[in-house]
């Protein structure tokens, strides 16, 4: 058994929306243990519509379908539903009350366009919807090959479909003797393609667990799902995996599921009872502001420097840096002394700068007490992803010292 996912509406396919409903079935179906195989998003146009239906009827148990049930003409998924199996649409009087008992509740007229969201494609069935004026769509059919499909049309508005999806979809779709449980491993300091080198057959395909790489600003995250009969056999599969990629790539791995390398940082520093502070001439405070929004953060994070780098200059008064030192250098001069003004036991630096005419280069350093450990830092191309790339840096090198000592 598996489902399919349809999200209707030009402003998705154009760009101007995000289609984050598919996304949020897909979770709560996998919830439940049904495999989703395909999402599709399609503009309203009836004749892509009822292709796309065509389709998913012939090849999938379940379709849900988000949006195109507003009152207006450009709303076409009760039309392309009837249009499917050839029926009319019919009037469902208990829906029209409701409809206008909503326009009652909102002291507005309702216009006559509205009666259309109480038609439903003969044989389908309403689904209540207390959130809102447009009804859903229930159907079942018949499959070519003797089975039933069942389809559920629900409105685009995440906050009407996501209750109609709890309280009245999903107690009727049918139980799967599946069970699937995903879990995350996150890790930083290599290559999206290094880091699949080292994991070897970890992320073939068809592996049970099947693993998943995915990067986000230089933080790989391996995706885990598996597959069983019980929860503890997905448990105790996912277990085994993650023991595996902890032995293949070491301390590359920081943390999981949404654990970022701040909180962990935060978490040893808070556990040793020690404290950092920064020093950052590059991103305009990223360090800080990720530090500082870590809970208990407060109890280990003294504060920091932010600076610009104007020209050759240093516009940081309150340390005395040389202008001309490089980039590195002056990562270590910066760390050397914010550890000694602010009396943390560890000090964070990022130096250089991201706008110069060449190749940027940049200075990240780490001060304790016994002395300080400097890196160069390449920057990528995007400004923006640079930034954070530089701080997730230079953080991994606190994670790293917290991890060794
Ligand atoms: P509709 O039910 O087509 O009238 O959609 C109403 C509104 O819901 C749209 O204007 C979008 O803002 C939102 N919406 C529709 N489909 C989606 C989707 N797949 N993901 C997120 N929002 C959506
Ligand atoms: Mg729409």
């Amino acid at each position: 058994m598996h489902a399919e996912i349809i999200a209707i509406g030009t402003e998705l396919t154009t760009g101007a929306k995000l289609d984050t409903n598919s996304q949020w079935l897909s979770i709560e179906l996998a919830s439940v243990g049904i495999p989703v195989l395909l999402h599709t998003t399609i503009a309203d146009d009836r004749t892509a519509n009822v292709e796309i239906l065509r389709a998913a009827l012939r090849r999938s148990d379940i379709v849900l379908i988000s949006g195109g049930l507003g009152p207006t003409l450009d709303d076409l998924t009760r039309q392309v539903l009837a249009d499917l199996t050839g029926v009319e649409l019919v009037l469902h009087e208990p829906s029209l009350q409701h409809i206008r008992d909503m326009f009652v509740k909102r002291k507005r007229v309702m216009p006559e366009r509205n009666v259309i969201q109480a038609m439903f494609p003969a044989g389908s069935e309403p689904i209540e919807n207390p959130h809102g004026s447009a009804p859903g769509i229930w159907w079942e059919l018949p499959r070519p090959d003797g089975s039933t499909c069942r389809i559920a049309a629900m409105p685009g508005v995440p906050s009407e479909m996501k209750p109609m999806f709890r309280d009245r979809v999903l107690p009727r779709l049918p139980q799967s003797n599946k069970v699937i449980r995903r879990a995350r491993v996150n890790c930083y300091g290599v290559g999206e393609s290094a880091c699949e080198e080292m994991l070897g057959d970890v992320t073939a395909r068809g592996r049970d667990p099947e693993v998943g790489i995915t990067v986000h600003e230089g933080t790989i995250t391996l995706r885990i799902e598996a597959h069983g009969t019980t929860e503890s056999e997905c448990e105790s599969k996912i277990a085994a995996t993650k023991q595996l990629i902890h032995e293949r790539l070491a301390e590359l791995v920081f943390g999981e599921e949404d654990e970022q390398l701040e909180d962990i940082i935060v978490r040893e520093l808070h556990r040793r009872g020690q404290t950092v502070a920064v020093a950052d001439e590059v991103t305009g405070g990223v360090l800080s502001l990720w530090l500082t929004a870590v809970p208990n953060s407060e109890n280990c994070f003294f504060g920091g420097l932010i600076g610009v780098v104007v020209g050759r200059a240093f516009n940081l008064p309150a340390l005395a840096v040389h202008d001309e030192h490089l980039p590195h250098e002056r990562a270590r001069q910066l760390a050397q002394q914010t550890r000694e003004r602010f009396g943390s036991d560890y000090a964070l630096s990022i130096a250089g700068s991201l706008k110069t005419d060449g190749i940027p280069r940049l200075g990240l350093a780490l001060a304790d007490a016994n002395g300080v450990e400097v890196q160069e830092h390449i920057p990528v191309a995007d400004v923006s992803f640079a930034r954070n790339r530089a701080a997730k840096s230079a953080l991994d090198l606190l994670r790293l010292r917290l991890a060794h000592s």
